[in-house]
């Protein structure tokens, strides 16, 4: 790890305006940060901690919807009572995520801009090639051990596959990031690879994630998120979905559905065409299973990762008609 200097910012506007340098990072959790500069992926110059920062840190929730600061911790939002009512499907996704430890340390801003787990980008000395961290390097993931990278979203320059599971809830609820000077929708904030794999998301040099806001809905108060893993705690995602619903009046039509998968795409992926063909509908499990599968639509494997577009539709399957269940379809 290579020495830097460090600045403890007193504002935002000073974190920010020390954040227009080059080799400039922002410190939150530091549990992403201090991990990556550890194995040589990055290597600031000037380490800013913005942990101190005053009104950063607030979870508020009314009937409009959630605000919570970019400092708020993980562990707080997962445990927050008006979250998990009104949210059920973003405090799930937190508590699901990482270990009890890192959520009490982590906070919501560095959780959205965590790198990817591609082996080969986090081992620069034994990997040189990854467009991602070295553009133009080219890609050792493309013809080598793919388990857990993208099957969408992907580029014949990068397969990585984004691993948070908050941004997989928030990209199905509408939800927004807040740059102070401008707010972003989730769904806008992430890019795909395309040629350019070095850049993840539109933030620019000099801008800070000062919160998110999640608009309301009945679907959102209707809703889980599924993670499946190889192990059940402290374990990325092989495949995830958040899931919510509303019905019609009748209790059975579909009025409004959000489907959003994580582990899959190298970005919190909406489900879009599934959404479609299960709104107005009423839910049976073959039309679920059926709809599901167009969460699929353009999916391309690599070798290892191919089980993913089978296991995808599935978690996509399990956790609607869970739902549906939960709110008392089938009962
Ligand atoms: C062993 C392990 C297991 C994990 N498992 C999971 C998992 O299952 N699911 C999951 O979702 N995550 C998982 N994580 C990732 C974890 O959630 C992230 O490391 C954490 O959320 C990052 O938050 P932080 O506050 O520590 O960020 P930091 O490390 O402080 O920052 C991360 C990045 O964001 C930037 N940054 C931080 N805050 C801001 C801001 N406000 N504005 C602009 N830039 C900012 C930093 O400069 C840095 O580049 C795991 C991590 C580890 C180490
Ligand atoms: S998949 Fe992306 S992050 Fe992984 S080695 Fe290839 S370019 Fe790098």
């Amino acid at each position: 790890m290579r020495d830097f200097s460090y600045l403890r910012a007193t504002s935002a506007d000073e974190a920010r305006q020390a954040a227009l340098q080059a080799g400039a990072a922002l410190l939150a959790g530091g549990t992403t940060l201090l991990d990556l500069a550890k194995c040589g992926v990055v290597e600031p110059e000037t380490v800013i901690d913005i942990t101190h920062l005053s009104g950063l840190g607030g979870i508020t929730v009314d009937e409009s919807g959630a605000t919570i600061g970019a400092l708020a911790r993980m562990g707080d939002v997962a445990d927050h009572r008006d979250i998990r009512a009104a949210f059920p499907a973003v405090a799930e996704s937190l508590s699901l995520a990482a270990s009890a430890q890192l959520r009490n340390m982590a906070t919501i801003g560095g959780n959205l801009l965590q790198r990817t787990r591609c082996p080969y980008f986090r081992d620069p000395g034994a990997f040189p090639a990854c467009n991602k961290r070295n553009p133009g390097s080219g890609c050792s993931a493309i013809g080598g051990v793919t388990r857990n990278h993208a099957v969408l979203g992907t580029s014949d320059a990068c397969i990585a596959s984004n691993p948070g599971d908050l941004a997989v809830a928030l990209v199905a609820f509408d939800a927004v990031v807040d740059l102070g000077t401008r707010k972003v929708a989730v769904d806008d904030f992430f890019l795909t690879p395309g040629d350019t794999p070095d850049r993840e998301t539109v933030l620019q040099r000099g801008e800070m994630i000062v919160g998110i806001g999640i608009p309301a809905s009945a679907a959102a108060r209707h809703s889980t998120y599924l993670k499946v893993r190889d192990r059940q705690s402290y374990e990325f995602a092989a495949a995830s979905a958040a899931v919510g619903i509303e019905f019609e009046s009748d209790g059975r039509t579909v009025r409004d559905i959000r489907v959003a998968l994580g582990g899959v795409a190298t970005k919190p992926w909406r489900a879009r065409a599934v959404e479609q063909a299960l709104t107005g509908k009423i839910l049976d499990a073959e039309s679920v299973e059926k709809a599901s599968r167009l969460a699929m639509e353009g999916a391309v494997s690599h070798g290892g990762n191919r089980y993913k577009i089978e296991l995808a539709p599935r978690v996509v399957t399990r956790a609607i008609l869970k739902m549906a269940q939960n709110i008392g379809v089938f009962a």
